[in-house]
């Protein structure tokens, strides 16, 4: 049985003014983007001066990124890369580049369970934009597909800016760390526009800056990593930072009573097996919390609240028991909250 939760939201331009008498203005921007929705909430003790060339902008800048790094538009620059079977050093733009230099960043850091070479495993597994499976693979297929897989296998050198990959092979996947790349993209645009209070949210991926139209921090749900429904796990108060979960409860399939999600261990070719529904990562950076949501969650909870602790991660698990999701916090992730 598959369940694939869609979360579809429409376009819409809807200016949120709040005046009741203690709330700044708030205007909200939100649409579809990289098969799932974004937001942006901007609290302005002005009017903005032109909404839709605003808004505008931040569809250009969301459908730049997203015909650079997506593997689900044939055309995208790295679907172009990804279907060459070139070993030669790749000339691509200076974005592509710089995401994978960050992503292999976190390869290295987390000894691979970061890895965005993993794409022909999670095709396979069928959470990429290729087919849909009910069941899991044959093990000669996942062996086949790990031969293909490894980030010691691929060389960014943004100097020129060009990408090389050791086999002609190699697919590579950027969907744990682009959609953290595009709320860093929008929240340095909104700076650049002066704005100083403002909420981006990317498919979970979530960065705040400055106070909400209440002049407090920011309220960020985590949710209840249960599949089909939305619920309130917890509620973090935050400001100038970045947030972005990972977990195996929206993507997946069963067989048999066994779940297999879209996080694949890179180690074994194979969705993670353990008890974490959820990561969530705090990180000044999201492109950075993304990436190493995902790879706390290819971790586990023991070893990944271990490698947390030493790297000074603020980093906060939903391990499923019996019959509830107990939380389990970094020390870094306890401070941050108040
Ligand atoms: P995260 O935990 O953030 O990432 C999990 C994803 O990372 C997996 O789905 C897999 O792709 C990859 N991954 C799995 N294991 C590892 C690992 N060990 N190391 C590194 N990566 C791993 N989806 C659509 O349905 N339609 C679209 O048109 C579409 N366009 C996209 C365009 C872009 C530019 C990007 C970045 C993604 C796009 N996606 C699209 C995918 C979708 O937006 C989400 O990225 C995807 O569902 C995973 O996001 P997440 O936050 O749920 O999971």
């Amino acid at each position: 049985m598959r369940r694939l939760v869609a979360i579809a939201f429409a376009a819409v331009l809807a200016t949120a003014c709040q005046r009741d008498q203690d709330r700044l203005p708030e205007y909200v921007l939100s649409g579809e983007i990289m098969g799932t929705s974004f937001s942006v909430k901007i609290v302005a003790t002005q009017e903005l001066d032109d909404q839709e060339a605003l808004d505008r902008e931040i569809r250009e800048r969301l459908t730049t990124i997203d015909s650079t790094m997506s593997t689900y538009r044939p055309e995208s620059e790295l679907s172009v890369f990804n279907a060459e079977a070139s070993t030669d050093w790749r000339p691509v733009s200076a974005a592509l580049c710089q995401v994978v230099d960050g992503a292999l960043e976190i390869s290295h850091m987390t000894d691979g369970a970061f890895d965005i070479t993993v794409g022909p495993l999670v095709n396979l597994w069928g959470f990429g934009p290729t087919k849909l499976v009910d069941e899991p693979p044959a093990d000669a297929e996942i062996s086949a597909a790990l031969e293909r897989s490894g980030y010691d296998k691929l060389a960014a050198d943004c100097g020129r800016p060009a990408l090389r990959k050791s086999r002609g092979d190699m697919y590579v996947d950027l969907s744990g760390y682009a959609k953290g790349y595009a709320v860093d993209a929008l929240a340095e645009l909104l700076d650049g526009h002066g704005f100083e209070d403002y909420l981006v949210e990317i498919g979970g991926e979530i960065r705040v800056r400055g106070l909400n139209a209440a002049a407090a921090d920011w309220s960020i749900a985590i949710e209840k990593p249960e599949a089909g429904s939305r619920s309130v796990q917890t509620i973090v108060r935050l400001t100038d930072v970045a947030l972005a979960t990972s977990g195996d409860y929206r993507n997946f399939f069963e067989v048999d009573g066994r779940r297999y999600s879209h996080t694949i261990d890179p180690a074994t070719g194979r969705p993670v097996e353990h008890n974490a529904a959820s990561v969530t990562v705090i990180d000044p950076s999201t492109a950075r919390a993304d990436g190493l949501a995902t790879a706390l969650l290819v971790m586990g909870p023991e070893d990944g609240l271990a490698f947390a602790e030493q790297n000074e991660l603020a980093a906060y698990y939903l391990v499923r028991t019996d019959d509830r999701f107990e939380d389990r916090m970094s020390t870094r992730f306890t401070g941050l909250l108040h």
